[in-house]
């Protein structure tokens, strides 16, 4: 059971690296807890999953140290990663903001990635757990191999890749396993969070949101640092919605985010406007042409509850100004968010202090590797989050 590279974790990262290490011509194994591989990739972005974005750019990642991604992302681009996808005559399309989704189904990825495990010799070991990995240094203490236990069979190899993954969803079989081998390693974690979750509200704004559900609303979601223009989905617990999920991932428990409703308008001039050519209209009307009738309903009670059944004539300036500001900087509480159980990535992990951005090898542990979602890199919404473990999982499968 001797092989020249272990990976733990057959998701996006651990197959890109075993294939581009077995194109080389290292017998390589892929060993998963799971009793399937890729189970993320079919789910992903409901079942077509978006595999990678036109517009790949640092800045769409966050990490303790910001340029650690540069490196892999620009040796294994989204053009490698599209032209793998077109050799293998797979039907993709493009939708907003350069997201490419499988036109069919995400299982044509995932189908790709194991014909081409199949061709270069990778092995795949499913329902498989590791109990114990052993590193023994050779002759010369500055190479190591690595003793993988599991329950019957043992292994050895030269180079070993931890490819399993954040700590989301663990139903779909998320495991600690990353960090536990960085603790065994002595390697510091970057403590982890979830990321692209939806938020969660309690008491008043619950019931509101309730009520709402299923509502859906072009706006800027903003904190203090970082704002995302396009759409949140009231939902029964709080706030969903690509605007909301991506603004989860720089949002603090206990911070406020704000809500400009009207994010192509000055309000306070449309207000002023509508006052001096349609004097008689109410305001629920004059929002209801630029917001969901329902949520104009809710804004009505909770805002201007004593001039409903006014026409904007009969409302004091200083009443429509206060009602302008508060729908364009509309102030909200999260009481929290749904937590891994929802959440689609997990912000934190392997501090990247401790590896190489060229190889992903640890630095204090020789034939070491850390890819994908368990290193301390996360990618925004739309096809980030896979375009790292492409990259991360290529570019360590160029050195094991
Ligand atoms: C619902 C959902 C939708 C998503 N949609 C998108 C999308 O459309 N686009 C996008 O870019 N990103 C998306 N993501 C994020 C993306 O799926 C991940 O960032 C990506 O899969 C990370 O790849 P990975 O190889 O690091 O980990 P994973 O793909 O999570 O793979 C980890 C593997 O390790 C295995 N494993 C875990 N623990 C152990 C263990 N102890 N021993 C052995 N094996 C183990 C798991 O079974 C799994 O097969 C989505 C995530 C979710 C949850």
């Amino acid at each position: 059971m001797n092989y020249d590279v272990f990976v733990i974790g057959g998701g996006a990262s651990g197959l890109m690296c075993a294939i581009t290490a077995a194109q080389r011509g290292r017998s390589v194994i892929v060993l998963d807890s799971s009793n399937k591989v890729g189970k993320k990739i079919l789910m992903s972005g409901g079942g077509r999953c978006n595999f990678t974005n036109l517009n790949i750019e640092p800045d769409c990642f966050l990490s303790s140290n910001p340029h650690f991604c540069k490196s892999a992302l620009s040796r294994y681009t989204q053009w490698d990663f599209i032209s793998l996808v077109e050799k293998h005559d797979i039907a993709y399309e493009e939708r907003d903001h350069g997201q490419l989704f499988c036109k069919n189904s995400a299982k044509d990825i995932l189908a790709m990635l194991l014909k081409e495990c199949e061709k270069s010799g990778v092995q795949v070991h499913t329902n498989c757990e590791v109990t114990a990995i052993i590193s023994m240094a050779e002759d010369n203490e500055t190479n190591t191999r690595f003793k993988i236990k599991t329950n019957p069979d043992h292994f050895e190899a030269q180079s070993l890749v931890i490819a399993t993954g954040g700590l989301s969803i663990p139903k779909m079989g998320a495991t600690n396993f990353a960090y536990k081998i960085a603790k065994q390693f002595i390697l510091p974690v970057i403590s982890t969070r979830a990321g692209l979750v939806p938020f969660t509200f309690s008491g008043h704004y619950k019931t509101v949101f309730e009520r709402l559900s299923g509502v859906s609303q072009e706006v800027i979601l903003s904190t203090d640092k970082k704002q995302f223009r396009e759409n949140i989905l009231f939902t029964h617990r709080g706030l969903s919605g690509p605007a909301a999920l991506q603004l989860s991932s720089y949002w603090k428990s206990g911070e406020s985010m704000f809500i400009n409703l009207f994010p192509d308008d000055d309000l306070a001039l449309l207000i002023d406007k509508s006052k001096k050519d349609r004097p008689k209209l109410l305001l629920r009307n004059l929002f209801a042409q630029l917001l969901a009738k329902k949520l104009v309903q809710e804004l009505e009670t909770l805002f201007w509850p004593d001039w409903r059944d006014k026409s904007i004539a009969d409302i004091p300036d200083k009443v429509l100004k206060e009602i302008a500001l508060t729908l364009s900087c509309w102030e909200l509480k999260p009481s929290g968010t749904e937590g891994y159980r929802t959440a689609e990535v997990t912000l934190g992990g392997i501090d990247t202090d401790s590896l190489s951005s060229k190889t992903m090898e640890c630095k204090t542990q020789s034939g070491l590797y850390f890819i994908g979602e368990a290193v301390d890199v996360t990618g925004h919404l739309g096809g980030y989050n896979f375009q790292w473990a492409w990259s991360s999982g290529y570019v360590a499968g160029l050195v094991v």
